[in-house]
């Protein structure tokens, strides 16, 4: 198998799922931000699939240098206190997700080192289809934790809420469409001619069924939302609190 072409990437419930855990570290520190954008901060380094010829997937999206050169700016505008979570969220595609299911250069620039842990040992030694098994399974496992976990909190119910601004969501649902058809020519169809086989439908399977973990909160939230939902995500912290629910708040 030649190294270049092994897939090396967490998928979106993988990604999500980190990011979503971040989120509720910093909801808890009391600040207030948007989890739509979040979510799309959190796949934004795997936006490469769109600069394809000019840079290879996991190349320079995929490093610390290049995103502290992006987002510098962006505290100095916006300010760090309203902007660093959704840093965080890029930074932990590559730091978190990507180091435990691929391989990337973090000092893209500055050194050709790469640092994943455990996804090269697994493609050297066992080949492209154990490799994409070892991904879906870190994938579907992340996928897993953050189903328990929003199902155990009930926070579940506000993950999609129809109360989120609807251009982020808008934001998120291009980037996830640009990243899905940019996975799926480049790594699926690619790995499907390389090595066909079934541990690779297998891997494919686990993976589809991983993403279901961030279906299955949309259903859950439109079935039990019903114009409570701006409410919910204000007794999150995510929304700020309107006057009406506070003068409720104390009331009660
Ligand atoms: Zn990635």
């Amino acid at each position: 198998m030649a190294g270049g072409a092994q897939a090396q990437k967490m998928f979106f419930a993988g990604h999500m799922a980190v990011a979503y855990f971040l989120d509720r570290a910093f909801l808890k520190k009391g600040a207030s931000f948007s989890l739509p954008l979040i979510f799309a901060a959190a796949m934004l380094p795997d936006m490469d699939f769109m600069l394809s010829p000019l840079f290879p997937h996991h190349s320079i999206t995929h490093s610390l240098t290049f995103w502290a050169a992006v987002y510098v700016p962006i505290f100095a505008v916006f300010g760090w206190r309203r902007t660093v979570p959704y840093a965080v969220a890029t930074f932990s595609h590559f730091l978190i997700g990507d180091v435990i299911t691929g391989n990337p250069p973090l000092l893209f620039g500055l050194s050709d080192a790469r640092f994943g842990l455990v996804a090269p040992w697994v493609f050297k030694n066992y080949g492209l289809e154990y490799g994409a098994l070892y991904q879906s399974l870190a994938d579907a496992a992340m996928a897993a934790a953050f189903a328990l976990f929003a199902f155990r909190t009930g926070s579940i119910r506000t993950v999609w809420s129809g109360a989120h601004n609807p251009w982020h969501v808008l934001a998120l649902a291009a980037i996830v469409a640009l990243v899905f058809f940019g996975a799926a020519r480049a790594e699926v169809v690619a790995g499907l001619k390389q090595s066909p086989g079934t541990i690779l439908y297998v891997s494919y399977a686990v993976v589809a069924l991983a993403q279901l973990a961030f279906i299955l909160p949309f259903i859950i939230g439109r079935r039990a939302g019903s114009g409570e939902e701006g409410e919910e995500l204000e007794e999150e912290g995510r929304l700020p609190a309107t006057a009406s629910s506070s003068s409720k708040a104390t009331l009660r």
